[in-house]
């Protein structure tokens, strides 16, 4: 796996555009400049690996936009050694990224074909998440709970369930909405059955469906 001197080059420039765009925290913009984006992008698409766009990755789904990959994370505020649920590994792109952040990471994706070429992929660059085949509306229980929830694809509501294995103190960040858009929402637990949600702007993802394939 090649990670040339032009593609750190144009890593960089990635870096200006997120910049520019409104990210802060430092520790999101060195993963975004770190993370070689090109290996988790489909081959006819490899070229096109540093513009911030989303790419399809097979399976009818996609790469998210490099943007909103720093845009959730930034929300998220891991710290080290956070125990973080990641609902649709798809690439495993922004999963190398919480990782990098020095997150302990628990990845689930409902698509066999991506969960299989993610694992490879992600085992083969030396990133080592928990991976799991299964809905992520049903989250995985017994390793809850989590500091921190990442959706990772629109969710028509907020999936209660997954409120549930969320610590006291914790955040969930998912976009809420249906085909047409989504709210980016952060939900924070401060109580058993106490939230505090706020929204923070308008991104188009793939749905969150029920079910594995
Ligand atoms: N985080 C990914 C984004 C992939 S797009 C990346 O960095 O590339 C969203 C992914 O969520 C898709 O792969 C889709 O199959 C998956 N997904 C949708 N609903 C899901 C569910 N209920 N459980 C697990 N994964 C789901």
């Amino acid at each position: 796996m090649i990670d040339s001197y032009r593609h750190k080059g144009l890593r960089k420039k990635l870096v200006d555009t997120i910049l520019i765009k409104g990210i802060k925290d430092q520790g999101v913009i060195e993963a975004i400049g770190k993370v070689p984006r090109h290996h988790f992008m489909d081959s006819s698409f490899v070229e096109f690996a540093y513009r911030d766009q989303a790419f399809p990755i097979g399976a009818g789904q996609t790469i998210s936009q490099p943007y909103t990959v720093a845009f959730q994370t930034e929300l998220l505020q891991i710290k080290k050694h956070h125990k973080i649920l990641e609902v649709g590994t798809g690439s495993g792109y922004q999963c190398a990224i919480l990782l990098e952040l020095g997150a302990k990471v628990y990845t689930i994706e409902r698509q066999r074909e991506l969960f299989l070429k993610s694992r490879a992929l992600l085992t083969e660059m030396g990133y080592k998440p928990y991976f799991y085949y299964g809905d992520g509306y049903k989250g995985i229980s017994n390793n809850a709970p989590f500091d921190k929830i990442l959706i990772t694809a629109g969710a028509p509501e907020i999936p209660s369930e997954l409120l549930k294995q969320l610590k006291i103190g914790g955040r969930m960040v998912v976009p809420v909405g249906g085909s047409n858009g989504q709210v980016m929402m952060t939900i924070d637990k401060v109580a058993e059955n106490e939230y505090n949600e706020s929204e923070h702007g308008y991104f188009s993802f793939v749905p969150m469906l029920k079910g594995k394939q």
